[in-house]
């Protein structure tokens, strides 16, 4: 079962071949089986099957979806009512959320089954899962490789077959950049397609939520369920929902797309490059033309995205002051004393050197020379891609530079490990959509292409990439111990 694509497995529960709680119990079999991965924080078993049973009732009748009695994992940024949230983070170990998130109201509402909530990056904040309080995650091409983060849990969850499909975040490319180094399919939608409402905030003006799945065919079912308009958070588009499954069959015949000169310089390993030109072939063969296109402000994305995500998540991550919710130190001696020692006691490293150097960014003094200067760099790079998606109708690229690195390989440089979002930041500071897609193995690692668009034109590039699916069977691979 745990080899079948969303689709089938919708028809498998349709004409009775197998009930939600067999398939549920099926998951969550495995995810038992292959605890080691550390892919999950919480498993959440009694939930799920009570889900899937209210699911096989309302399969008898009419009116089920096609995510009906489908199981599906939630990174563990997403508030659950009921089923705990830590966000990775120590300092949320204890918090059961009174409330869900838009996203996962709209995975309950179509009778989804909720199997668990995935491991990440304390609050989100790193490229490798080693950042998580709950430890790191073992990559499934090779359990001595990191999966990459901060949706490391999704990633790996999905590569070793432990749930058809699940949801990711990504604020500087949690989604693309662990995709990539699992070998599996994600996209980044639009700043403002999905609801933040009920998600976690790290930066708030570059976070977003999207699907990752095996198939673009699959995520673009999640895509149907997660996307909408949503009163609840105010950066929401109120714009409609194209059908994202409609147009996946459409010709690639005339398509343009740009290869970014940027994309392709010294830092890129050579062995990724070549993945990514035999990729672009193939979209040739389709009818696809090639252009070479520049996005001149390329280099200046990381340090004016760690500006700005820093400055965001030091605002947002005052609110854990041990009073409300979350870690309280034991005995404070005065309220000071309560504010140091729980949020020293429960933030990790990565999260206090971030909210140190966003309050540094944004003080009296620092401002104008930092902040407004990232801000303004960040025009700049949104210029840039809209000059580029002037001349042709996507990008592509490399999602990162490397394939999947040795667990603890970059945990003493935080520099070394902030260059591995090199090709995917430059995206969020525009809020553009953007994919990756399976497209090939370098040193019998899974290597990923980066597919970018224009504003709201995630059903294009969700055709883009299954047409590729179509020709190629990268997406079709599984680590060799779990198939
Ligand atoms: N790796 C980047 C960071 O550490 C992006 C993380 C993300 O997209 N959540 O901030």
């Amino acid at each position: 079962m745990h080899n079948k694509t969303i689709t089938e497995l919708a028809k498998g529960l349709r004409e009775k071949e197998f009930s939600s709680v067999e398939l549920t119990q099926a998951y969550l079999d495995r995810i038992n089986k292959y605890q080691a991965l550390n892919c999950f924080i919480t498993v959440a078993e009694d939930h799920a099957l009570e889900q899937a049973k209210r699911s096989d009732i309302q399969l008898a009748s009419a009116g089920a979806g096609l995510l009906t009695g489908i199981p599906i994992a939630q990174k563990d940024i997403f508030c659950t009512q009921g089923i705990k949230t830590t966000c990775g983070s120590k300092m949320l170990d204890n918090f059961i959320a009174p409330y869900n998130a838009t996203v996962i109201e709209k995975f309950n509402t179509a009778g989804a089954v909720t199997l668990g909530k995935l491991n990440m990056d304390e609050f989100a904040m790193g490229s490798s899962n080693e950042t998580s309080f709950y430890g790191a995650v073992q990559n499934p091409w090779d359990t001595n490789t990191v999966p990459g983060g901060s949706s490391g849990g999704s990633a790996a969850a999905v590569a070793a077959r432990l749930s058809p499909a699940v949801t990711g975040t990504d604020t500087g490319g949690s989604i693309r950049q662990p995709a990539s180094l699992c070998g599996i399919t994600g996209l980044k939608p639009t700043y403002g397609r999905v609801s933040r409402y009920g998600m976690i905030a790290f930066a708030s003006s570059l976070d977003q939520g999207g699907p990752m799945a095996r198939s673009a065919e699959d995520a673009a079912i999640l895509m149907q369920t997660m996307a909408g308009f949503d009163t609840k958070d105010s950066t929401s588009v109120d714009r409609e929902v194209p059908n994202y499954s409609a147009g996946l069959n459409n010709s690639l015949e005339g398509l343009k797309i740009g290869l970014p000169k940027e994309f392709f310089d010294e830092g890129l390993n050579s062995d990724i490059a070549s993945a990514i030109e035999i990729a672009v072939n193939e979209y040739k063969k389709l009818g696809a033309e090639i252009k070479e296109v520049s996005l001149p402000n390329m280099k200046l994305a990381i340090p004016a995205y760690y500006v700005i995500a820093s400055a965001e998540c030091s605002a947002n991550l005052s609110r854990y002051d041990g009073v409300r919710f979350g870690y309280r130190c034991g005995d404070p001696a005065d309220l000071n004393d309560l504010y140091i020692r729980s949020r020293g006691e429960a933030f990790g490293a990565e999260v206090k050197r971030r909210i140190l150097m966003g309050t540094y960014a944004l003080s009296a003094g620092y401002y104008d020379a930092y902040y407004i200067k990232a801000q303004k760099v960040r025009r700049l790079i949104s210029g840039d891609f809209s000059q580029a998606l002037s001349e042709v109708d996507v990008l592509m690229g490399p999602v990162s530079p490397t394939t999947a690195f040795g667990i603890g390989e970059k945990t003493n440089d935080p520099i070394e490990m902030y260059l591995a979002d090199i090709y995917t930041i430059a995206v969020n500071l525009a809020g553009l959509p953007a994919m990756s897609l399976p497209a090939g193995f370098a040193n019998n690692k899974p290597v990923g292409l980066q597919v970018i668009g224009n504003y709201f034109t995630e059903d294009r590039l969700l055709n883009i990439a299954h047409q590729y699916q179509q020709v190629t069977g990268w997406h079709q691979q599984t680590p060799q111990g779990f198939e």
